[in-house]
């Protein structure tokens, strides 16, 4: 696999357009990493995390691109990496990371093992409530990449068995639904301490979309850093003033830093690579950590 180049360490990002979160076709967005890399170039993205989930296969290709085309974009390695904390799915983000890291592979190994064992048995429940071989056409859908529930729901949204994605969760596949299984994710502490172990920053995507109370977000935050978590994405584009005036408290509080990403996985109405993305002033961005590392 290319290594990253030395670049991406010295380039203070601070008047760039960043987007740190975004998926290819090798897990469960709908572009191949070229077409992500062309669309952030017409987006006018500067710096650009790929974070599929469970995998950093798209990382390759996607800077071959870069390259073929002498493009004046920064790519940072990243992953998303789903975990489990108090029967909750929390996905935690690791960016500038080395994707050879022995460790790194063996977890990346055992999610996506995780990730096939619950897609089979996902299939045998959906086949209990009426619908068959959806296991075999998510697995086509999803190739050779990380097989997710978005690629149940799309199967089911194609055969006409729910009118949108979100139904898909809602009824069957979302927790505590009828074909919803336990997937097994590692740990929190496991995910961060490989993402360092590979050289890498870890951050706690998305902690608005778990659907926690104000008292169990705290408790998760502290488990975070407590499991040495380095930051919070506080910059979504979904997210409104209040949800990140909070969020930039919890960083405040805990010491952590701040991230930022779109979370693109397609082309929509709502969202797209690098909108609505700005570092809030009084933030520390989460890149000042691997760009001191690399001064140090
Ligand atoms: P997985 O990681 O296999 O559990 O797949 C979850 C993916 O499905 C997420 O990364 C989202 O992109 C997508 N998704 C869409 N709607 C939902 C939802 N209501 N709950 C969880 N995931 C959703
Ligand atoms: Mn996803
Ligand atoms: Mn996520
Ligand atoms: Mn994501």
């Amino acid at each position: 696999m290319m290594s990253t180049t030395d670049s991406t360490n010295e380039k203070d990002f601070s008047n760039l357009r960043v987007d740190l979160h975004s998926h290819t076709n090798c897990s469960d967005g709908a572009l191949t990493p070229k077409e992500l890399i062309e669309r952030a170039v017409n987006f006018q993205i500067d710096v650009l995390a790929i974070t599929d989930h469970d995998t950093v296969k798209g990382l390759d290709s996607a800077k071959q691109t870069i390259i073929d085309k002498n493009i004046p974009l920064t790519l940072i390695d990243g992953i998303e990496i789903s975990t489990q904390w108090q029967g909750f799915e929390i996905h935690i983000v690791g960016l500038n990371i080395n994707t050879e890291h022995e460790t790194l592979q063996a977890l990346i190994s055992a999610q996506q093992q995780r990730r096939e064992a619950r897609a089979i048995s996902m299939g045998e429940k959906l086949t209990k409530c009426g619908f068959n071989d959806v296991y075999s056409q998510a697995k086509a859908l999803a190739g050779e990449g990380s097989i997710t529930r978005a690629h149940f729901a799309k199967v089911l949204l194609h055969r006409g068995i729910i009118s949108k994605m979100q139904a898909a969760f809602d009824k069957y596949i979302g927790k505590g639904q009828r074909a919803y299984v336990n997937p097994n994710w590692c740990s929190i502490e496991e995910a961060v301490a490989v993402i360092h172990a590979a050289g890498g920053v870890a951050v706690m995507a998305h902690p608005i979309r778990y659907d926690l109370t104000a008292k169990w977000l705290r408790r998760l935050i502290v488990h975070f850093k407590a499991a040495q978590g380095d930051g919070l994405e506080v910059v979504l584009p979904q997210m409104n003033n209040e949800q990140r005036k909070i969020m930039l408290s919890y960083c405040a509080e805990y010491d952590l830093h701040a991230s930022m990403g779109s979370d693109f996985h397609q082309p929509s109405r709502w969202s797209d690579l690098g909108r609505n993305l700005v570092m809030p002033e009084q933030a520390k961005p989460i890149w000042q950590l691997w760009q001191t590392q690399a001064m140090s």
